[in-house]
């Protein structure tokens, strides 16, 4: 069965950090998610005035975050002391668990940048975990010519190709099993593959236009389109071909509460939270 769209979380422009304009879809307006994605910015501009002020150092507790660079060049640093320098086609996956306090800068002052910031949900019983980071460069990241021309980028989880081959992505073994595919296809092409059952899904269309499952029309671009149920999707290139990425991920079926950059379940370990970091407990054990 085809997974068909469900419902479309526009993304709406809005700023973050220091003053960065991005767009927000997961995680905006009322708060719409996708168990256990939480927020999904876009962030795409020629203008360095809608980039350069970067994310200053600032905490996060209780989830991942992943960022995935389409063009540009930022610069990483945590209180564990990571340097990581994002770059063009890399991606830094960071786990803030119970607390991580770090700054993501531009190391540019002019030309584009873009890319993406995903929050992914941790477990109950992994939010409290030591922080980790990985800094993951292009060049480490398998893909693969699809049939019919386009490419597929394996960034987590495995996919299994045309010749039955498994390319297992740089992220695999969290328990939330997260896949996450970047796809461009030619004009008109085709591509259908098999997503887990108990994932959760969803695809987003940041260039030219796709059709998905049995829509007659082109789906709306720069939206999180939530997928439904079943065991495939499929999705059609318009005539200027496409380039989308494609996320699932098991649901944890567990309350939210958030504030701000933490994202516990409970209002009591959300106080916390704030407490650590006001007495500059976060990140200590
Ligand atoms: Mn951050």
């Amino acid at each position: 069965m085809i997974r068909e769209i469900t419902r479309v979380i526009p993304g709406v422009l809005t700023s973050d950090g220091a003053g960065v304009r991005l767009r927000r879809s997961l995680g905006g307006q009322d708060r719409q998610r996708l168990d256990p994605f939480l927020m999904l910015d876009e962030f795409s501009s020629n203008d360095p005035n809608d980039y350069v002020a970067g994310f200053p150092p600032h905490p996060h507790r209780g989830f991942e975050t992943v960022t995935y660079m389409l063009e540009g060049h930022m610069l990483h640093q945590d209180h564990l002391g990571n340097r990581g320098h994002l770059k063009t086609g890399g991606v830094q996956w960071m786990t803030a668990g119970r607390g991580i306090i770090h700054s993501e800068m531009p190391q540019q002052e002019s030309g584009a940048m873009r890319g993406f910031q995903l929050w992914i949900n941790l477990p109950a019983q992994e939010k409290m975990k030591p922080a980790g980071y990985r800094d993951i460069q292009d060049d480490a990241i398998p893909r693969t010519n699809l049939l019919g021309g386009g490419l597929l980028k394996v960034i987590a989880g495995e996919y299994r190709d045309s010749r039955g081959e498994i390319i297992r992505g740089p992220i695999h073994g969290l328990s939330t099993e997260p896949l996450f595919f970047d796809i461009h296809l030619e004009p008109q092409q085709s591509f259908t593959y098999s997503l887990p059952t108990t994932h959760n899904a969803f695809i987003y269309v940041y260039e030219g236009g796709l059709k998905v499952g049995s829509a007659p029309q082109a789906a709306p671009k720069q939206s999180a389109l939530i997928l439904g149920e079943g065991d495939q999707f499929s999705i059609v290139a318009s005539e200027q071909g496409a380039k989308a990425i494609v996320l699932a991920a098991k649901p944890l079926h567990e309350p939210i509460v958030q504030h701000g950059p933490f994202v516990m379940n409970t209002r009591e370990e959300i106080e916390q939270a704030i407490d650590d970091y006001q007495n500059n407990r976060l990140t200590t054990t």
